[in-house]
């Protein structure tokens, strides 16, 4: 019997993210997962439904984006929807995503005030789209005067701090697939104009609260996340045994060797998402340095904070910026003496982890998922517009192909 594979993909420039650049090889894939990376003579003998020849272009996993909010904030934020449309706004966005090259996202749901669609709705919306997600349950607070508290369990309300007792975060717990913002440690921004926001940036829990409440997560078998800035309020954190830091704005070199040596990730937001000023390319390379799994996201849709590294000519961005984003501190890292691959882990290997996901994406790897893009030249390094992303792979299905030969 000949065995016929759904898809090879052959003759292309193969990064697998654990390994350095594969001039010579071809992936087998078969019901959504590749089963072997071959030599390209070997798969030049084998037949497939469909057989992709990548000649010239840089075959890789998909991106991504460990960090958004496009099933809530930006729908209103962007779309400017407010009723049952939210959830189409939503697979706009996850849409976008993959046309971007992202295949997978960790997203959030806080308990929008004024959208009140319930977390299991939008989980649902999401298992009807062509995209990995991953939804991390929290509760937001915004620095108005006075604060304004949401959960994802009460969505379209306000509340106030009496309403989150221990109860209330062991049900977000349970609810929650990633340690994303499930706590906010300082009041968000929230992307308002700073005279709305006067508490921005405040902290908002003590020690002993943080400690009660990672204790929970940690007591039902989950990681915990929180969105941080400002050093005394990350080391508080630390402390309690925290486990992923967003954001960390105003992080020292100590800290990132404290994250490193305790096993706590980040993601930055090189752009913006706190009243600090936002992650420089030289504190990122201080925390891969030190040793901290470090991924970078988008926070979509975000606004660009005024001292963002060249992003002069956005306002906000979104999926399709997450290239730009990256730019400035992969350059540095570059000049830096570090190598392109491990560059594009923090978009892809280590976002993987901090979603839960490594053993299934991230990387290309024999058994793995066939999430895979194919690229006119290196993402980041060689382009940042997302039109040299000439086919998405999704579950070894091609969702987007566009003309590249
Ligand atoms: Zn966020």
């Amino acid at each position: 019997m000949i065995l016929l594979w759904d898809l090879i993909i052959k003759n292309g420039r193969v990064l697998t993210m654990d390994s350095p650049w594969e001039q010579n090889k071809s992936l087998l894939i078969k019901d959504g997962i590749i089963v072997d990376i071959v030599d390209n003579d070997l798969a030049q003998r084998l037949d497939a439904n469909e057989i992709i020849d990548a000649s010239g272009l840089v075959v890789m996993p998909g991106l991504i984006d460990c960090h958004t909010h496009l099933g809530e904030y930006a729908t209103e934020g962007v779309h400017k929807v407010r009723g049952k449309s939210q959830k189409m706004a939503a697979t706009s966005n996850f849409l976008d995503c993959l046309k971007s090259g992202v295949t997978a996202i960790g997203d959030h749901h806080l308990g929008h005030s004024v959208l009140s669609t319930p977390v299991g709705e939008l989980k649902e919306a999401a298992r009807n789209t062509v995209l990995t997600i991953k939804f991390a349950t929290g509760t937001c607070c915004v620095g108005t005067e006075p604060l304004a508290y949401t959960s994802s369990l009460r969505p379209g309300n306000i509340l106030t701090y009496d309403d989150l007792d221990d109860g209330h975060f062991a049900k977000l717990a349970a609810e929650s697939e990633f340690p994303g913002e499930n706590i906010f440690i300082t009041a968000t921004v929230a992307n308002l104009p700073s005279n709305l926001v006067p508490n921005g940036g405040k902290r908002i829990l003590e020690s002993d609260d943080i400690f009660r409440i990672v204790n929970i997560f940690h007591a039902l078998g989950k990681k915990i996340g929180a969105h941080i800035e400002g050093t005394e309020n990350i080391q508080l954190f630390i402390e309690a045994g925290g486990d992923v830091i967003h954001h960390a704005h105003g992080a020292t070199i100590d800290q990132f060797e404290e994250m490193a040596r305790k096993n706590i990730y980040m993601v930055a937001t090189p752009h913006g998402g706190t009243s600090r000023a936002p992650n420089t390319p030289q504190e990122i390379y201080s925390a891969l340095n030190a040793g901290v799994t470090t991924a970078i996201a988008t926070d979509s849709y975000l606004p660009v904070h005024s001292e963002a590294l060249g992003m002069d000519d956005l306002e906000v961005v979104g999926p399709k910026d997450f290239l730009k984003i990256c730019k400035p501190t992969f350059e540095y890292l570059k000049q830096q003496g570090m190598n392109e691959i491990d560059c594009l882990k923090m978009i892809t290997t280590n976002a993987a982890k901090i979603i839960g996901l490594e053993a299934e994406i991230g990387s290309l790897k024999t058994l793995k998922k066939a999430d895979i893009i194919l690229c006119k030249g290196l993402p980041v390094f060689d382009f940042t517009d997302t039109e040299s992303i000439v086919m998405v792979i999704k579950n070894g299905l091609i969702e987007i192909s566009k003309d590249f030969q």
